[in-house]
């Protein structure tokens, strides 16, 4: 049976609009199923050791795998495009996030769904609400829509006009 995963990509570091491409085809081959993409935003740096403005996507998955297959999966990918595991909320290359899996709700340790940022960051509900603008949140029971009209974060988005 296959899943409906939808995946955040970001990247503040080096040549940003290459790594989100390379990390898009790698998932391409990864599920064979990419089946609708984000335009690309450039957000600004959230509460990070960095001033570096991002780029962020969006991505929607058919995927056999589990929660924790995929996110094994997209960590091998993050590795082979170079990303270097240091601190946390430091600039990276590429970053790859399981932000809704099904309508699932996992809290372990080493993941939490929906994405624990999901419903209050624009740099996701920006791109996220263009592909799954009517999905709800399994745990707040509300469209990503109103969530991201309803958004109190003052983080700015704007399109990439390359994307
Ligand atoms: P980051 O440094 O932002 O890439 O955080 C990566 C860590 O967050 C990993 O060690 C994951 O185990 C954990 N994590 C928890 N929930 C998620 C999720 N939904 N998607 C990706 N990573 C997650």
């Amino acid at each position: 049976m296959k899943h409906v995963a939808y995946i955040l990509l970001g990247s503040n570091l080096g040549d940003r609009l290459n790594y989100l491409s390379r990390a898009r085809d790698k998932i391409h081959e990864l599920s064979g199923h990419v089946i609708a993409v984000s335009r690309i935003y450039e957000t600004e740096p959230w509460m990070m050791a960095s001033d570096l403005p991002f780029l962020n996507q969006a991505l929607k998955l058919k995927t056999q795998l589990d929660p924790h297959q995929l996110l094994k999966s997209l960590q091998d990918i993050e590795i082979s495009l170079g990303r270097i595991r240091s601190e946390k909320m430091t600039a990276r290359n590429i970053d790859l996030d399981i932000g809704l899996y099904d309508d699932m709700e996992i809290n372990s340790s080493e993941l939490v769904i929906p994405h624990p940022r999901l419903h209050v960051r624009n740099f996701v509900l920006a791109p996220l609400s263009e592909i799954a603008g009517d999905v709800s949140h399994p745990v707040l029971s509300r469209t990503i829509s109103e969530l991201y009209k309803d958004s109190s974060d003052h983080g700015e988005v704007s399109i990439l006009a390359r994307s």
